[in-house]
């Protein structure tokens, strides 16, 4: 079990209940949410969460490499516990997006054909096991 509170104290951010809760979110709910869908799964427990709190508690995770931002399929913007590099597989039936876990040697490496990598972003799209 990670201590949340622990983790943000280590990248020098508060660890107020709220910027808890939304790392807790993340790393429990692996759908790679929008800030929106973050901000309507706690806000019943957290009445006092604003979508403002969010974005902003959102931008801080991801400036300090905590989470990652991702620009899947559309222009919307969803996050994820920062975890080693994957597959991205969108559903176009359910738009559930699935971890693919196959991974490649080259991203490991942060290298390929002698070309330094600082992001991977590899999407797929098609239909998922359960549409099928
Ligand atoms: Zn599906
Ligand atoms: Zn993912």
């Amino acid at each position: 079990m990670i201590d949340f509170k622990e983790v943000l104290n280590e990248h020098g951010i508060a660890p107020s209940l709220q910027r808890i809760k939304i790392l807790e979110f993340l790393k429990k709910n692996r759908i790679h949410p929008t800030a929106d869908m973050i901000y309507r799964a706690l806000v019943d427990e957290i009445p006092t969460l604003s979508k403002t709190t969010v974005y902003n508690t959102l931008k801080a995770l991801t400036e300090k490499s905590i989470i990652m931002e991702l620009s899947l399929f559309e222009n919307e913007v969803r996050y994820e516990y920062n975890t080693t590099p994957h597959i991205h597989f969108k559903c176009v039936k359910c738009k559930r997006i699935y971890d693919i876990s196959k991974s490649f040697e080259c991203l490991k490496n942060k290298e390929i054909e002698g070309h330094k990598i600082l992001e991977h972003h590899i999407n797929l799209k098609g239909i998922c096991k359960e549409c099928r």
